[in-house]
């Protein structure tokens, strides 16, 4: 929240509601003034499914969240800021009047809004090598996700993505640290430089650490390396978020050679804590820490050990008041020390004043029609080309205008498509999900009057006249472990069947590949005339169409290794192997 008057009358009587004490005084006051039930109560995040407004006053709720893809109803700025306001004024509600703190992973725009603009994803960004853009995109998320009253965003992730085969590639700015540690960037835009200006949400460096390495890129899985590795390939861009004055750090599902991250002290506490000096607090990621053993349950020694390892704040999305009950139990019985309480309460404490949630609780209305607006699409188009990556031309393109062109392909024509997962929900999906322009209506705009555009999904009903072809295809949308593919990375079959139907007609093909990541295309790639990666560009298509008419330059350029074939990985920059298109490759248009 970043509007509406929260201070009661003679509030500056108490030094924790005066916004002259200096931030550390007001934290320290407020503090002093705690029961034990309501510092239990800060450290613990719940779902929006799982609580109510009344529940979040009761029991002093820290935080609460949308999973990805949990929304209100209806899904609208407004009914957003009118949920968002409902659990604030519960909270609102507890003697201390300490507000929750709203969380959601806006992880390429406020993706849970329908209506909202919706950025490339982190591959496609790292795409652009071009920081200052992804400060802009920081910049104009946190002004749609304010609108809403939402306070913390659960980004950027600032993974190393070491496998393809990952099904959180997507998430990632790069395989190598150098480009997530260059993009976090996004978080002096998330934060406006400081916390607590007009609109700026706490961002969220994620997920600590060694995410992206995981054996046969299994999501959650373990990350076995040295720790010379894990410190030289993926804590730089901890690092670099935590100079940049991240707020919030999230835990990795992960585990770091057979030891779950969210019971691992050394990283947490002496690394992050200590050696970075990260002076944010740190959260859980979702059910993390009931799956510390292994099992799905949470039990009282998962809380004990989750708390004592470093973390501060434990998202329990249902479980939330065994949660409470549990750790009440670990402190009384001295298994949990009260100074950690303290300290994590100090940490998640000093976050909200310095956000200026005790002085603006409620939704900032008046950004509602930013939600969406034409300079952030227009933002979102100029990244979108930037984005795009030319692997191969034998001079299809830039399309001429003038003549006809033929579009085809399962991606040309679907929002849902060209977004991916968390799109309105989180696991994405086909179809017509929130406003904006598919690749073929950019294309069509783009060729204008003078120019036929034809389209068939399937690529049926192409002839000799046509002068150039154009097949969007790729990865249907997914998210997280949806997305892994330990099998290899092979083009679906619908998608061939169609290049194929184009290429039979004569006439040259491009292909605009919508992917999350490298797919196996070696075997193909003879028969195609161009290529461009797309990456997940979002909802403005238009800027894919830039770049295909050369209204825009190609000069995206890889962020990944591009292999032979799914079999070729982990395959990195500088490992050796022979790949089908090296780490930072990227072809432009007359040379
Ligand atoms: C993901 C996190 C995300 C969280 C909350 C988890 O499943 O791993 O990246 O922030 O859900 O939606």
């Amino acid at each position: 929240g970043t509007g509406g008057a929260g201070t009661p009358a003679g509030a500056s009587a108490v030094p924790y509601l005066d916004p002259a004490v200096p931030v550390a005084a007001r934290v320290d006051d407020l503090l002093s003034r705690m029961s034990l039930d309501d510092k239990l109560g800060q450290m613990t995040q719940a779902e929006r499914r799982y609580v109510t407004p009344a529940e979040a006053g009761k029991y002093r709720i820290g935080s609460i969240l949308s999973a990805g893809g949990s929304a209100p109803k209806p899904n609208t700025p407004e009914g957003w800021a009118d949920m968002y306001d409902a659990f604030q004024k519960g909270a609102l509600s507890a003697p201390l009047r300490i507000p929750m703190m709203y969380g959601v992973d806006a992880v390429h725009g406020d993706n849970n809004v329908v209506g909202a603009t919706i950025f490339p994803h982190n591959i496609g960004l790292g795409a652009t090598r071009d920081p200052a853009l992804v400060r802009d995109i920081g910049a104009a998320t946190a002004e749609e996700m304010t609108a809403t009253g939402v306070d913390w965003d659960f980004a950027p992730c600032v993974c190393v993505a070491r496998d393809d085969r990952w099904g959180r590639t997507y998430e990632s700015f790069g395989e190598v640290p150098e480009l997530p540690s260059a993009m976090t960037t996004l978080i002096d835009g998330l934060q406006g430089g400081k916390l607590g200006g007009p609109s700026s949400v706490l961002a969220t460096a994620k997920h600590f650490v060694g995410d992206g390495g995981t054996e046969d890129g299994r999501d959650r899985g373990d990350t076995e390396i040295s720790e010379k590795d894990l410190r030289a390939v993926h804590l730089p861009p901890f690092q670099e978020a935590v100079r940049r004055g991240v707020g919030s750090v999230m835990v990795s599902y992960s585990s770091w050679n057979g030891v779950k991250m969210h019971a691992n002290r050394y990283l947490i506490t002496d690394v992050l804590k200590g050696e970075l000096g990260f002076t944010g607090f740190v959260v859980s990621d979702y059910e993390g820490v009931g799956r510390i053993d292994g099992k799905p349950d949470l039990t009282k020694e998962e809380v004990a050990k989750a708390i004592n390892t470093g973390i501060d704040m434990v998202m329990v999305p249902e479980k939330w008041k065994e949660f409470i009950a549990d750790l009440r139990a670990e402190v009384k019985d001295g298994t949990v020390p009260m100074a950690r309480i303290d300290d994590a309460n100090r940490r998640i404490l000093t976050k909200k004043v310095q956000l200026g949630l005790f002085e603006r609780p409620l939704a900032d209305r008046s950004g509602l029609r930013t939600v969406g607006n034409a300079a952030h699409r227009a933002l979102a188009r100029r990244a979108v080309a930037e984005s795009q990556v030319l692997l191969k031309n034998e001079g299809v393109l830039p399309l001429r205008r003038g003549g006809k062109i033929f579009v085809a392909g399962r991606s040309a024509d679907d929002i849902g498509m060209q977004s991916g997962g968390w799109t309105v929900t989180w696991q994405g999906s086909p179809g017509k999900t929130t406003p904006g322009t598919t690749i073929l209506e950019g294309i069509r705009q783009a060729a204008g009057e003078t120019s036929k555009v034809a389209y068939d999904r399937d690529g049926k009903g192409i002839d000799k006249s046509y002068g150039a072809a154009v097949a969007v295809v790729g990865e249907k949308p997914y998210a997280e472990y949806h997305g892994d593919r330990p099998d290899g990375l092979a083009l679906d079959d619908e998608d061939l069947k169609t290049i194929d139907r184009l290429r039979a007609s004569g006439v040259p093909v491009a292909v605009v590949l919508v992917s999350g990541r490298p797919l196996d295309i070696a075997s193909q790639l003879g028969g195609w005339n161009a290529l461009v990666a797309s990456w997940l560009p979002g909802t403005e298509g238009e800027g894919v169409a830039d770049v295909l008419f050369g209204d825009a330059r190609p000069a995206g350029r890889l962020p990944v290794t591009w292999p032979r074939d799914g079999d070729q990985e982990p395959i990195n920059a500088g490992d050796g192997k022979k790949p089908l298109f090296p780490f930072g490759y990227g072809l432009t248009y007359g040379g």
